[in-house]
């Protein structure tokens, strides 16, 4: 079979170049490229890398590698499931790697944890290509979806405990994820003391984003705080999320519950509860940008 080719890819390197981050690319070893297809909504491309596993990419952006996704699906899911006194229905948009479920199931107060993905070619490679993260999909406890995220919440009132927003970056079908009406929707579908996550891109990047996507979710709820995670494959290294709640004056910096340290040795990697504190302690030129 003829050796599959990709325009990121040169010289045996991926290159992530995007004027998402003018200036700066990150690049990963190419051993082989797995899969390359154009969905409905986007070009999906699957390859193995000399030093991170395999990585999924969705119009030439680093979706996730299997040598660090851990980090950013523990900490997108247990932000919002560690700020819930009990989360019973839990709703996962985008999350097509399946990363994100694997982690809510692992509360064992979940009854119900449903995905909705706009594009079952990442769901259904991620099935093929990303065992370790699809694995969320076998669990008894979870349902699939393919739908756009935002009119699927149209349909749902007062109805889930936690939602996480696992989305790509907003270009692309992602964007309408990233604005006003659709916080408005989660709040909507939020049943009271609601919590919800989205991935909310890096302070090192994007503080103009973060800072209207902080305006807009505090329109929305009474409490909306930024927290970042480490994760080496992203770039800059880090990336974000807003965490916000339905209840005024839940504090969603501190966890409201925790997994003893044998538990969190256990079940994580990366998430434990001093790393949830942690992760709203901003530097100063965040912390300033982010106050207006
Ligand atoms: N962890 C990654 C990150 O932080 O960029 C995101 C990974 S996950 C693969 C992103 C998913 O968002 C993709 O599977 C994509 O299909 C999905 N997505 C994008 N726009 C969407 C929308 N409007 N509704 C539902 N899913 C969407």
């Amino acid at each position: 079979m003829s050796e599959i080719t990709h325009p990121t890819i040169k010289d045996g390197w991926f290159r992530e170049i995007s004027e998402m981050w003018a200036g700066q690319a990150m690049t990963l070893k190419v051993k082989k490229v797995l899969h390359h297809e154009k969905s409905k909504y986007q070009d999906v491309l699957i390859f193995e890398s000399e030093k991170h596993g395999h990585v999924l990419v969705l119009d030439n952006v680093i979706q996730c590698t299997e040598r660090d996704e851990f980090s950013y699906q523990e900490m997108i899911t247990n932000l919002a499931m560690m700020s819930h006194p009990n989360p019973k229905k839990v709703l996962v948009i985008g999350g097509g790697d399946g990363g994100v479920l694997r982690e809510v199931v692992k509360h064992e107060c979940v009854e119900e944890a449903i995905l909705c993905d706009i594009d079952e070619a990442v769901i259904r490679l991620s099935k093929e290509y990303l065992p370790v993260m699809a694995e969320g999909f076998k669990h008894p406890k979870t349902k699939v979806h393919v739908g756009d995220g935002f009119k699927f919440l149209d349909d749902y009132k007062n109805c889930f405990d936690v939602i996480i927003t696992d989305s790509s970056d907003p270009e692309g079908p992602a964007e309408s994820l990233f604005q006003k009406p659709y916080f408005q929707l989660l709040h909507d579908a939020l049943r009271d003391g609601g919590v919800i996550t989205t991935q909310a891109e890096s302070q090192w990047l994007h503080l103009p984003l973060i800072q209207q996507v902080k305006k807009d979710c505090a329109a929305v709820f009474p409490v909306a705080e930024y927290g970042f995670t480490t994760i080496p494959t992203y770039p800059s290294g880090q990336i974000g999320f807003m965490v916000c709640c339905k209840e005024a004056g839940r504090d969603v910096t501190k966890p409201l519950r925790k997994w003893t340290p044998e538990e969190e040795v256990k079940l994580c990697r990366y998430y434990n509860s001093k790393v949830h504190e942690a992760a709203f302690v901003l530097p100063t030129f965040a912390a300033e940008a982010l106050k207006k």
